[in-house]
């Protein structure tokens, strides 16, 4: 502590100094008007802007909660903390987080998240599950009104967290699509980030049922993020013809579209997906993606995904899936007796060159899809970032350092923003932001996580601030503070 203290009267020596001789050379005005201390200086880190491309060694002042200064010089601060060699990036935002709770807070954290949103499967109640986490989060969260769960409830599903029986087995009749829509109506009232889909895991919702609530999103001003109807090559229901089909809904209501997790339902047909995305922005269709570094996707084995028929669609069979309970590899028996009790699977289905791919593309967002529970599920959920940064960055080079934090923080702010006016002062290190920041070591950074062994932190993300408050010191989390705050839309008065 007290080296800290010298350091700073240090600093405040050579401030004055500056200021009487030559205060324009100070980047911050804040800094200039008030000539007073920080609450917290980062002092001689790497900045790294993804919106402006500064990467150069610069001082920061936080004050509020926000970013106060940035600068070429010294600044004055109660806490100064050196952060010599480690990046200064934003906070990583993930679109694509199921685990919702402090356990998966924990995990995020250390990975560099600062902010953790369930896009795709989304929630309901939207109101009960904010309050849940009010003043009791570690970092920022947020959530979609989710199709999904609104349908197992109008459907009387039995399904946990994923639907097992009604609203797989029977189409909705037309009272229970009403019912759905005024539901999703109201979880967007109550300031839902937009409308989550998972039609893979509800296949008999009608292509009629998915436009209307398209054209909902559109009158709404919200984006769609979903997790399309097939999966695989095999025609029909491939994976290109699920994109075209809600790619067409996006064009034809104007509505905003998010695809959730390309590799794992493109395969080896990804490069031709990210084509037709990519074709679809040129011709003014709001459209992004995402994807998650591994080669293996994880969901639950009662759900339709593994109804009759998904041997060829993901190109896999019994051995190549992982029971998550166990880590053992599945034969025909055990597949049978699973599915029937329930629970999450492992499937090694994506081949190593598409996670690449995804990986090095900058317009594919990194989102996790992650969820631990008590210890156990995909490695994804506690290493995808630092994965990122390490494996495909500095091991591979498959990507630019800077490119990677684009892809984790500015994109997903960006995606966002126009209906979010929050995110507006997320994923960038600008003057007024938010002080949601990680700063890891761009040597060491890299994830443990395993399949085997999932529950692992990610090494090498050193500190991370939530809102200026220190969540991670010296890779550790700081226990007891709760920083973190609900990302939601702007209901009733606040509306824009
Ligand atoms: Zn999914």
């Amino acid at each position: 502590m007290h080296k800290h203290f010298k350091f700073s009267m240090l600093i405040a020596t050579t401030l004055l100094v500056v200021m009487i001789t030559t205060p324009s050379q100070l980047i911050s005005s804040a800094s200039a008007q008030s000539g007073s201390e920080y609450d917290i200086v980062l002092a001689n880190g790497r900045v790294m802007d993804p919106e402006s491309n500064l990467d150069a060694v610069r001082y920061i002042g936080i004050r509020a909660g926000k970013i106060a200064a940035i600068s070429a010089r010294p600044l004055r601060g109660r806490t100064v903390v050196d952060v010599k060699g480690m990046v200064v990036a934003p906070g990583f935002i993930d679109l694509h987080s199921h685990g919702q709770d402090d356990e998966n807070y924990r995990y995020k954290a250390r990975d560099g998240v600062t902010t953790a949103l369930e896009m795709e499967v989304g929630v309901s109640p939207v109101s009960a599950w904010y309050a849940q986490r009010e003043g009791k989060s570690l970092i920022n969260y947020g959530a979609t009104v989710g199709h999904i769960p609104v349908k197992m409830f109008v459907m009387k599903d039995t399904g946990a967290f994923l639907p097992r029986d009604n609203a797989i087995n029977r189409v909705a009749t037309p009272d229970e699509v009403r019912q759905i829509t005024d539901l999703i109506k109201q979880g967007l009232d109550e300031g839902a980030l937009g409308i989550g889909f998972g039609i893979n895991y509800v296949p008999t919702t009608t292509r009629a049922e998915v436009y209307d609530l398209f054209a909902v999103a559109a009158q709404r001003g919200v984006a769609n993020y979903v997790h399309m109807r097939h999966t695989g090559a095999v025609e029909p229901g491939s994976g290109i013809g699920a994109l075209q089909e809600v790619l067409s809904d996006a064009a034809a209501t104007g509505a905003s579209l998010h695809i959730v997790h390309i590799t794992s339902m493109c395969l080896r047909q990804t490069a031709t997906c990210l084509s037709m995305i990519e074709g679809a922005a040129k011709r003014g269709v709001d459209v992004t993606t995402e994807a998650y570094p591994y080669t293996a996707t994880q969901t639950r084995l009662e759900s339709a995904i593994y109804d009759e028929g998904w041997q060829e669609k993901f190109g896999i069979t019994y051995k190549d899936l992982q029971w998550v309970a166990t880590g053992e590899r599945l034969t025909q028996e055990t597949f049978a007796r699973y599915r029937k009790e329930g629970g999450s699977v492992i499937g090694h289905a994506i081949p190593e060159e598409i996670s690449r791919l995804a990986a090095s593309n900058p317009r594919v967002m990194v989102a996790s899809d992650g969820l631990i529970e008590k210890g156990l599920g995909h490695p994804r959920g506690a290493g995808t970032f630092a994965r990122v940064l390490g494996a495909y960055v500095r091991e591979q080079k498959a990507l630019s350092l800077m490119d990677a934090i684009r892809k984790m923080s500015l994109l997903p702010a960006q995606r966002l923003e126009k209906v979010v006016p929050s995110m507006r002062t997320k994923g960038r290190i600008k003057i007024g932001a938010d002080a949601d920041l990680t700063i890891f070591d761009p040597a060491k950074v890299i994830d443990r996580a395993t399949f085997e062994k999932p529950a692992q932190y990610s090494e090498g993300i050193r500190d991370v601030l939530v809102g200026g408050v220190f969540v991670v010191r010296n890779e550790k989390i700081v226990e007891a503070v709760k920083p973190g705050k609900a990302i939601r839309r702007p209901q009733g008065d606040q509306r824009q």
